[in-house]
């Protein structure tokens, strides 16, 4: 009896099949995971001059501090925050919002999840909720209360407060946010009805030293918040645009694969980035503060440009 001819080469033809499968599923998770490079090209970037002018116009005081309160913390591979292969290695990401001060008021810029969230969203570990309560105090003494974007860990301490109605009329939104709000960001319908968006079209000034810069790609509402301090150093929020100096130090974006679930445009993004580095190689008194970056935002403590926790400014009664 004879083997049928067919059998062997079926036998022989599955190996190479298999081997097809493994290197397309490698090149894709590849493509997904581990490549984001920056646009080499001139970056499409703001004109930080006019920001200073705006900023700067008028003979009312700056602020004199930029403070940064760190609610919660998470921990993620370097190649969830930088696309790269180095799934080992982990990097702390932070959850803050900032204070914005003068010596008699304040604006506070975002506004961390509560420990519910944490605990779904982000692993639940490392929650500060003395630091939530004391952010949550401050919120009530803001004159302005501002977000870099609309996602959930930098709005719900507004949306979830037992005072958003005593916070509702200080909350700037763009319109960009108000129409981009996610339904995950916490706010009702009835609080959002309560709430008007002003549009972000240039850089505009709603402080003395502060000034609003859209940056529509992680959100369709991101924004850069500038600000100019009295003693002459300058703090850039620059909300999620990258979640780490990792980023700009190895000028590489966040893995395709985050950026599609975020669902964001992922040229602006990129392109930012680009920015980003330009900025930081050629203006030393300028800070650069990705909302959840742990380590350099640390060294700009140490340097004096920004403040660990908030100035005690007394909440309104
Ligand atoms: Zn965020």
């Amino acid at each position: 009896m004879t083997t049928p001819p067919s059998a062997p080469r079926r036998r022989r033809r599955w190996p190479i099949v298999l081997g097809v499968v493994l290197a397309l599923l490698t090149a894709a998770f590849a493509v997904l995971f581990t490549r984001a490079p920056l646009p080499l090209g001139a970056p499409r970037g703001f004109d930080l001059n006019l920001v200073r002018t705006i900023a700067r116009a008028g003979d009312a005081p700056l602020p004199t501090s930029v403070g940064r309160w760190v609610v919660a913390r998470a921990h993620y591979p370097r190649a969830l925050v930088g696309a790269s292969w180095d799934f080992v290695t982990h990097i702390t990401m932070t959850f803050p919002a900032f204070q914005i001060a003068w010596p008699d008021h304040y604006i506070v810029v975002d506004a961390p999840h509560e420990r519910a969230t944490h605990d779904d969203r982000f692993g639940g570990r490392d929650y500060d909720q003395a630091a939530y309560d004391g952010v949550a105090q401050a919120l009530r003494g803001a004159d302005q209360i501002l977000f870099t974007h609309e996602h959930l860990d930098h709005v719900r301490g507004v949306s979830r407060s037992p005072h958003f109605a005593e916070l509702a009329p200080r909350v700037r939104l763009t319109q960009q946010q108000l129409e981009h709000m996610p339904a995950d960001a916490g706010f009702d319908a009835d609080q959002l009805a309560g709430l008007s968006g002003t549009p972000l079209t240039e850089p505009t000034r709603v402080a003395p030293g502060v000034v609003l810069i859209p940056a529509p790609g992680h959100t369709p509402g991101s924004l850069y918040v500038y600000v100019a301090l009295a003693n002459g150093q300058e703090v850039l929020l620059v909300g999620d645009a990258v979640w780490s100096h990792h980023n700009l130090t190895r000028a590489v974006g966040r893995p395709l694969a985050l950026a599609l679930a975020l669902g964001e445009d992922r040229e602006a993004t990129l392109a930012q980035a680009r920015a980003l580095i330009t900025l930081r190689d050629s203006q030393p008194t300028l800070a650069i503060v990705p909302a959840h970056d742990d380590l350099t935002v640390k060294s700009y403590v140490r340097a004096g440009f920004l403040r660990s926790g908030f100035v005690r400014v007394p909440a309104r009664p």
